[in-house]
């Protein structure tokens, strides 16, 4: 429980010199989608910043949330990132279990009454349902998260299942599963969807929060607009492919082997945002559309229910930006002025994005 240490404190703690400090505000100016020009502003926050206290709450999940944040470790900066936040219950990762695991959390609520983050992943079934369908230590997960939600100062809904119900709100629906912002009247709730998500985004809400004392921008359905703000198809490295109208009709013909665009195949890129085609998987080595498989959607409301995965007019039902172009010629001509757009757009951010090195910092700061 050793919330109160700074971050500088910390990381020296854990052998990082004030270059190495440098290089991780840069770094967390990027992983926040930042410009450059903020880094200096964000070293002056982060020097007086004191480690936020996290409780982590499972409920009707896979795991894979947990699974997708704990890859990303070592040595990159999600793995400061956790080592600068006091997770004080996360009950995959605790080795503490029973009673002793329960008081852990007891503890770290008393300890930080109005001052700690909540982090949920899963659905959990809702006030209508049989409480019976998920219980930790005998308890419902409604009345344990009503019960941790009382001292905290917001809620991260991490994973679709937390953010909008998941697999398990698909239908049927056995559980009555429901997302946790539909239980949540009294606190801010930030989303951080995907099946899982994308690593980098978790700890870049994490270290923004950390950064600037309050939650990010977010767009309709909660999620931060630094990394849901685009489209999967305005980033994708295929979309020259679509704006000529060149798809892969099958996953082994020649328009597989040439990589070009899988729309016909499935893919939800247009109406899916998230971080992948930009921030990508596996310490950036690689992500779904680049590894040959169309977007699932998997950061949009009720994915599952969809209509197929692999079936080029299903639309998931949170179609957020009104970007499906539609197959084929259609879909070309329409694709082609976006891309002019969109093209137009990159220009001018990379003018306002001029490099910042780290040896210029040490100069100025
Ligand atoms: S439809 Fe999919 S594969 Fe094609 S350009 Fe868009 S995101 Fe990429
Ligand atoms: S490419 Fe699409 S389905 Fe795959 S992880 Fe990213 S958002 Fe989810």
């Amino acid at each position: 429980m050793a919330a109160e240490k700074t971050l500088v404190e910390s990381l020296r703690e854990h052998g990082v010199s004030r270059r190495g400090f440098l290089k991780f505000c840069v770094a967390t100016a990027s992983m926040m989608a930042l410009p450059p020009t903020m880094v200096p502003a964000i070293a002056a926050a982060l020097e007086k910043a004191r480690r936020p206290s996290v409780i982590w709450l499972s409920f009707q999940e896979c795991t894979g949330c947990t699974e997708s944040l704990t890859r990303s470790y070592s040595p990159t900066v999600e793995d400061l990132i956790l080592s600068v936040i006091s997770l004080d219950y996360h009950h995959t990762l605790q080795a503490a279990s029973g009673e002793a695991a329960e008081q852990a959390r007891e503890q770290a609520m008393k300890e930080n009454f109005g001052k700690y983050l909540l982090v949920v992943d899963g659905s959990l079934p809702g006030p209508g349902s049989n409480p019976g369908y998920s219980t930790i230590a005998g308890r419902s997960n409604l009345q344990i998260l009503e019960e941790t939600l009382e001292g905290a100062v917001a809620v991260i809904a991490i994973g679709n299942c937390a953010a909008f119900g998941g697999l398990p709100k698909a239908s049927p629906n056995p559980t009555g599963a429901v997302a946790v912002q539909d239980v949540v009247a009294d606190k801010p709730v930030i989303n951080v969807s995907g099946c899982p998500p994308v690593p980098m985004v978790i700890s870049g809400v994490l270290a923004h929060y950390l950064t600037f004392g309050q939650l990010p921008e977010l767009d309709e359905y909660r999620r931060p607009l630094a990394f849901f703000g685009q489209s999967i198809h305005d980033r994708c490295y295929r979309r020259p492919f679509y704006d000529k109208g060149l798809f892969a009709e099958s996953f082994d013909d020649e328009g597989a082997r040439k990589g070009w665009c899988l729309y016909r195949l499935g893919c939800k890129g247009p109406m899916t945002y998230n971080a992948c085609a930009t921030m990508r998987w596996n310490a950036g080595t690689s992500w779904p559309i680049e590894a040959g498989h169309p977007c699932l959607g998997c950061s949009e409301p009720d994915f599952w229910d969809a209509g197929g995965f692999y079936k080029a007019l299903s639309v998931p039902i949170g179609n957020t930006g009104g970007a499906l172009l539609g197959g084929g010629i259609a879909g070309a001509v329409a694709g082609g002025a976006a891309a002019a757009v969109a093209k137009k757009k990159t220009k001018t951010e990379q003018a306002e994005r001029a490099p910042v090195k780290v040896e210029e910092l040490e100069q100025t700061l």
